[in-house]
């Protein structure tokens, strides 16, 4: 694999992080580090973030304390030796966080993911990416999918366990494909009605029971444009907790079909050539096609495309 298939450097990736898996279980270590004077806490507060100077901007425990509730803290792992762990604080009003923030950050703001992916560094933006997914993960697994009963969070926040009937339950990450389609000097973008005007990107969707990632893009395509693919290359992968995914990026070759955009799911769908493309790119904005944002793996791969290294 080339360096430029790495899928750590594309956006919300990275693998700096020390998620010290074998201390998950380890209270006495977990301990230590979640009290540790260096430690470092990342508030999530309904999918929102501090974000500080184009940084994130975490809280030592001493000052995270006053918001820990119900949920309680996710260990997220360590960078250059400090402990990072995620607590859900979404139980507290926006004036309780802002009082906090303001009391302890300097400039310190809420802040989407989307938005502040853009700003901040890629080891920042990947440590807020972890959280988000496994904080969602808690808030929609309170209950026992089993039986029902109550779920506590353990092994520092990565299961929870229903004491009712014992099952112990693991944080899921749905996987979803996402696929340009070549024809020689054309590929093949879409476009959702919800998306700013002129935005046109890849196409993708889930995959489902009892598929492979490449039966999944033929089958996203035939869906959603009806046409037939072969060559189904895989590319890079990225992570994309919105809520909790993981995007699987994916070339593929155009074998036969007519364009027919599935209405539900695309308003159109059309070939652009390579020159029309490297024309938007270097329009930015103003371009047309308007390409996917620079947070999302479907840029990188359209400029693989684009920069024929594929
Ligand atoms: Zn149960």
């Amino acid at each position: 694999m080339s360096a430029g298939r790495e899928s750590t450097s594309n956006p919300l990736a990275g693998r700096q992080l020390n998620r010290r898996h074998e201390f998950r279980k380890d209270e006495a270590w977990l301990i230590e580090h979640h009290d540790h004077a260096d430690t470092r806490f990342h508030l999530v507060w309904r999918n929102t973030f501090a974000v500080a100077d184009g940084v994130a901007a975490s809280l030592p425990r001493a000052v995270a304390e006053a918001l820990i509730g119900d949920h309680p803290p996710v260990l997220l792992g360590q960078l250059d030796g400090v402990t990072h762990w995620a607590i859900d604080v979404s139980h507290h009003d926006r004036t309780a966080i802002d009082d906090v923030l303001d009391g302890s950050t300097a400039g310190a703001m809420l802040a989407g993911l989307r938005d502040s992916i853009a700003v901040l560094p890629a080891q920042d933006s990947n440590l807020l990416a972890f959280a988000s997914g496994i904080t969602t993960w808690h808030a929609k697994n309170r209950f026992c999918a089993v039986c029902g009963g109550p779920t506590m969070a353990r092994a520092g926040g990565h299961e929870r366990h229903c004491a009712s009937c014992g099952t112990t339950h693991f944080p899921r990450t749905d996987p979803a494909v996402i696929m340009l389609i070549g024809n020689e000097d054309k590929c093949l973008l879409g476009r959702q009605a919800i998306w700013p005007p002129n935005m046109y990107s890849a196409l993708a969707g889930f995959v489902e029971p009892g598929e492979s990632l490449e039966d999944a893009v033929a089958r996203e395509v035939r869906e959603e444009v009806g046409l037939e693919v072969t060559d189904i290359r895989y590319h890079s992968s990225q992570p994309w907790p919105f809520p909790q995914s993981v995007m699987l990026g994916f070339h593929a070759t155009y074998v036969s079909g007519e364009i027919v955009a599935a209405p539900d799911e695309i308003e159109d769908a059309r070939w652009f050539t390579r020159d029309e493309l490297l024309e938007s790119r270097a329009m930015g904005k103003r371009g047309f096609p308007y390409m996917a944002p620079p947070i999302s793996i479907a840029g990188v791969l359209i400029a693989a495309w684009i920069d024929e290294q594929v």
